[in-house]
């Protein structure tokens, strides 16, 4: 039995390509490299009705995955979320084919577990031992938990102000953690330097070719989970954009394969208010988009200021005939307490984005009422308990309430 029908690594900026055995991080013209598969040989070969018995995690698809030997498989169970009907909240926006993707569930409690499983499980397989990268939390703690799990060394640096739980999660896996007083693309910086300085392996956003991969496989699971058939629209908070350029790239090579078809679903970008570049150049038909100046939200995971893939979101966003919204905080967090109100779930403020943004798209048109909708809920509402401000009346042992 074959694992993996990887081929090769390319640019899509240039069109070099490079091997796949050979540790690899930019092209040497700077844009991050995208894995290719031999996806003709694959469709002879499998149709998706040899998935049905497999585990319920992300390793189901691993002949679209770039791993080639299952013992560099590292793993806590992560994939396989749930795609659930939110009835109640779709009702309150007239979109009753809303969907929500449940990415909360997963180990480390965000979707950064898919990028950490595959791109750890690739590094090992590269026999990298050491990595470093910045994060704005969320991916630290999960590249961090995955790097221990594989025997790895890891150094991340995050912002002071990253919500405390990830800066807890690097902290109890013994990663080398850095808090800068800054933003990410200064943690970026420092971490460029030292990848310079001692040659370890760059885990940036990107940086390495495999993240994207793993993240990829929300694009697999949403197509198996629908039957194989698409979505209209797919709502995804972006920040460095990765989870949308893998959704778009997982449907493209559904399509190649044969086990989809017909249109592929028109992607959204969410973003906040307070940091939304890919919005502001989707509005003036850019192809790429502009360094946010302060950028500032509560939505932690989105606080991308510039995104080295944005070239890549806004092709994806075009292609499909999507578009880009953005949301305020405090239209995001009203949201997030209607959605726990309505459904009993309790997303992230990213998550909470995207619900934000289909109901706005309802109001303007651009979804319609017979729509199936997807809205990626990113993490668990759980990760961030400061967003949620409670007063509560305390009681005394010897008090009753009376109504
Ligand atoms: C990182 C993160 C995002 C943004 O993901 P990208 O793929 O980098 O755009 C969204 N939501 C949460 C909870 C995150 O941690
Ligand atoms: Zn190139």
């Amino acid at each position: 039995m074959q694992n993996s029908f990887v081929s090769h690594l390319y640019c899509p900026k240039c069109a070099t390509s490079y091997t796949i055995e050979d540790r690899h991080q930019l092209c040497l013209c700077g844009s991050p490299l995208l894995v290719a598969y031999d996806l003709e040989r694959l469709a002879l070969s499998m149709d998706p009705t040899q998935l049905r018995d497999r585990e319920p995690t992300l390793w189901r698809y691993r002949e679209l995955l770039p791993v080639l030997h299952s013992e560099n498989v590292v793993t806590l169970g992560e994939g396989f979320t749930p795609l659930l009907p939110m009835p109640s909240i779709g009702a309150d926006m007239q979109i009753p084919g809303l969907l929500m993707k449940d990415e909360g569930l997963l180990p480390t409690g965000s979707f950064k577990a898919r990028g950490a499983a595959v791109g750890i499980s690739k590094a090992k397989e590269l026999g990298v031992q050491e990595l470093a990268m910045p994060t704005n939390g969320n991916a630290g703690a999960a590249w961090a938990l995955y790097a221990a799990r594989a025997k790895m060394k890891s150094t991340v640096i995050m912002p002071v102000d990253a919500p405390l739980i990830t800066r807890n999660e690097c902290a109890i896996s013994g990663s080398n953690l850095y808090l800068v007083n800054g933003l990410i693309s200064d943690a970026g910086r420092i971490v460029a330097d030292l990848v310079k300085s001692y040659g370890l392996y760059d885990a940036s956003t990107l940086k390495e070719p495999y993240r994207i991969e793993g993240k990829k496989t929300m694009g697999l699971e949403i197509a198996e989970q629908l039957g194989w058939k698409l979505p209209d629209v797919i709502l995804y908070p972006t920040g460095g954009g990765v989870g949308l350029i893998g959704i778009y790239k997982a449907l493209q090579e559904l399509q190649t394969l044969g086990w989809v078809q017909g249109k592929l679903p028109r992607l959204v970008a969410v973003q906040a208010e307070g940091c939304a570049p890919i919005v502001k150049a989707w509005e003036n038909q850019e192809k790429a988009s502009e360094f946010w100046q302060e950028s500032k939200t509560v939505a932690f995971g989105i606080n991308v200021p510039k995104a080295l893939g944005d070239f890549l979101v806004l092709e994806a966003i075009y292609a499909t005939g999507g578009c880009a919204v953005s949301i305020h905080d405090e239209e995001l967090l009203q949201e997030q307490q209607r959605i726990a109100e309505l459904e009993g779930a309790f997303v992230c403020p990213e998550g909470a984005a995207t619900f934000a943004a289909a109901r706005k798209l309802k109001q303007s048109g651009w979804i319609a009422e017979n729509e199936c909708v997807i809205a990626l809920n990113t993490g668990a509402g759980i990760k961030y308990p400061d967003t949620v401000n409670v007063q509560v009346p305390v009681l005394q042992p010897e008090q009753r309430i009376t109504r």
